[in-house]
Order: structure tokens, then sequence, then C-alpha cells
């Protein structure tokens, strides 16, 4: 499929299919390049790819033809004009700062943001001359006020993890451009199987590949997409010279995540509405935060702006800390680790895990209690998972 085709067919024709060039072998599935370089047929070609002059690959520090697929596929995905593929979805945080931003650059973010993108922001970018304000994600009065003359990036996650709050991403992008800032999204946690932020407006969408675009909890990847001029241009740059660059092996198995990710994410946002309901009904649970529930402050907004409600599910036991690691020692089938998005259900319990780094008060600002438990709902069947989780509630 050509560039031509990108606007011809549909999401789910393009996930299978787009990218996909051919070596001449008359495969069917897409090959993985595993090579370090490429190879010239004279000093005179070498020169000319070096200099720009004739494109092609030099090394796969660069550019390689299997991470090249997954580039464009993904940004066809996505809606973007380019996409640069990332060892890691921290990576491609990282490199998307490092391209864009310089000394005495202010970024506003969402305080609900990924808790390592906040010791990345706060800890590392901080040490050389990148402040970051931190803001509650929901309440535009605030981003607005936290904006100042050197601000230059906005950056969230929408819906947050893991208590499944949302940013208006039209509003955002409508503010960060009055203020000749980029909107920086990571949408990690919808895809753009139930969201595309670059078509409400964002500049730039950040992934963790390792979540829901590999969907079975094997690599570590990520991506960065948007237009030519800031990530084809300079994001590559950055990546091209630091090297936090995608393994064309990685880069497979995410293509093969892909042809199944509109699939997959109906499935795993199935589940999660059958389990959060199913919850909402539980003696020992306090609440339960899901966007899909009605009773979900920004239920109306989640419908407008995603087309399904995505496969994360919190919710707070009555009894904090104690009751929420005995229902987890009691789990049989939901594994207890930090992935997500991965076909097998996963459980977590934030404040000691994934948020522990932060601070005791950047916990309670964040609104992590310590009864709190994350599930990232997978694909067995969601029977199966109310009696697992019925077993550590105490009941039947
Ligand atoms: C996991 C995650 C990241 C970091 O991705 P890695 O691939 O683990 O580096 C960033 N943002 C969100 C929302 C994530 O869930």
């Amino acid at each position: 499929m050509s560039q031509s085709d990108r606007e011809q067919w549909r999401f789910d024709t393009l996930a299978v299919r787009f990218g996909q060039t051919h070596t001449g072998e008359a495969e069917q599935s897409e090959p993985i390049f595993p090579t370090s370089s490429f190879v010239f047929a004279s000093a005179a070609e070498a020169a000319a790819r070096f200099s720009g002059e004739s494109p092609g690959n030099i090394y796969s520090r660069f550019t390689n033809p299997t991470v090249r697929i997954f580039e464009q596929r993904l940004a066809a995905l996505e809606g973007g004009e380019a996409c640069v593929a990332t060892a890691s979805g921290m990576a491609a945080i990282l490199s998307t700062c490092m391209a864009l931003l310089k000394a005495g650059d202010h970024i506003v973010a969402s305080r609900s943001i990924f808790g390592t993108s906040v010791v990345l922001l706060r800890n590392y970018l901080g040490r050389f001359g990148v402040d970051t304000s931190f803001v509650p994600l929901a309440d535009v009065d605030q981003w607005k006020r936290a904006i100042r003359g050197n601000t230059r990036m906005f950056f969230l996650e929408t819906p947050s993890n893991p208590l499944l709050e949302l940013a208006d991403i039209e509003v955002l992008a409508r503010l960060a451009h009055e203020h000749d800032c980029l909107l920086v999204v990571d949408n990690c946690i919808c895809t753009p199987a139930l969201q595309q932020p670059l078509l409400l407006g964002a500049d730039i969408v950040v992934h963790s590949a390792t979540k829901y675009i590999d969907g079975q909890g094997r690599c570590l990847g990520g991506a960065v997409v948007g237009d030519a001029e800031h990530v084809g241009k300079d994001v590559f740059g950055f990546i091209r010279t630091a090297g936090p660059s995608m393994s064309p092996f990685n880069a497979w198995v995410f293509l093969k995540g892909l042809e199944t990710l509109g699939l997959r994410m109906k499935a795993h946002s199935t589940r999660a509405a059958e389990l959060a309901r199913w919850l909402a009904e539980q003696p020992k649970v306090e609440r339960v935060f899901f966007p899909g529930l009605p009773s979900h402050a920004q239920h109306a907004l989640a419908q407008r702006q995603q087309s399904d409600f995505g496969g994360l599910i919190s919710f707070e036991l009555k009894g904090g800390r104690e009751a929420a690691w005995k229902l987890i020692d009691a789990l049989r089938v939901i594994s207890i680790t930090a992935n997500l998005g991965d076909a097998k259900s996963t459980v977590t319990h934030p404040a000691t895990t994934t948020h522990g780094r932060l601070t005791a008060e950047e916990r309670a600002e964040a609104g992590i209690r310590d009864g709190l438990v994350r599930i990232s709902v997978g694909l067995e069947d969601v029977e199966d998972l109310k009696q697992d989780l019925a077993l550590g509630l105490g009941g039947r």
C-alpha cells in the first residue's frame, strides 16, 4: 500500500496492510531486517548517501526497513505525517523533549502522567534548565494560569493512569496554540483505535508500544508521531544522533500487534465495562474509576472524544493498603505486574509500585490513595475475572 492509499482505506485495513514493502521473495508477512548497516555499490554511492543527496538506508540507528514499515503504519493510524520509532515509551518522551526544547524553556504538564514521566521531567530535564509546572489534568483554568512567557510545551495523558481522568484535547490544543506551545499527548492508554489526538488538534502523539500496541507483553518500544518538521526532521535527528532507536525484531512484533489492534481494543473495552459495572456493586468497593460508567464525572467527554472506554479500571477498597494487598494476594488468574495492555489481565497497587517514587504529598495531590487497585483487563473470559476478584473480595 502506498501513501495515496492512506486516504482511501479505513482504520482496520491500514492497521493490517499499510506501509508494507516487498523484497522480491513474494513474502506475505513483513520481513525482518536484522542488520546493523547497509552496503553501498560504490564509494560514490556511499558518499551520496551520507551527504543526503541520495535517499536510502545507511545504518539501523538511523533507519531500518522493518522499523520503517512500523513507523509508516502507525503514522497512518494516528493521522500524522511522520512517525519515529524508539526503544521504549520513555525514550519517545525524552526524545521529544530533547529535540523540541532548550534550556530556559518551560513545560506545563498534567500531574496525572505516568510516574516515570514525572521523574523524567522534574529530576532530569530540570537539571538541564527545562522547568515543568504540574497541573490538574481536567482543570483548564490551572493550565491557563501556569503558562509563562517561556512555556513551549503542554504534556498530558488522557485518560490518565490509574485514575482515568480525561482532558479535553480540543480545548487544550486551542489554549496551547494561542500561546505558541506544542501540545504533546501520550496516547498509550487509548491507542489510535479509540482516540486520535492529532485529529483533535494535538501537535504530537507519543506512545509506549510496550502496552496495547504489542498487546501480549513481549517487547519494549515507543514512537513519536506528528508533522514532518517537528517529528520527521527534529525528533528523527535527535534519535539518529543519540541512539534510542527501535530494534527491527521489536518493530516486527509491534507490526503484528497493530494488525489486531482494533479488534483487541474493542474486546478489552467490552470486558472492562462489564467488570466495572460488577465492581461498582460490590460492598467492599468504595468507588470505581472507569470513564464508561455514567457515574464518571467526564463520561460525556469520554463518549465524545473516544470511540470506546478502554481496558483500564481502578477502584478503591474500604480498608486501605491492607485490604488492597489482601485482594491482590488472593488472585489466581490476574497477574501481579506493573505492565498494562496485555492479553493477560494484570493488577497493580499504584501507591507502592508505579507511584512509589513520588513523595507522599505528590501522591496525595494526584489522588493515589492506599486502597486503590488498578486492573488492566485482558482478554480472558470476563466471568472468570469476576470469579477471581470475588475470591479477593471475600465473597463466594
Ligand atoms: C508504560 C508507559 C510509558 C513508558 O513506556 P515504556 O515503554 O515502559 O518506556 C509512558 N506512558 C505511559 C502512559 C505508560 O503507560
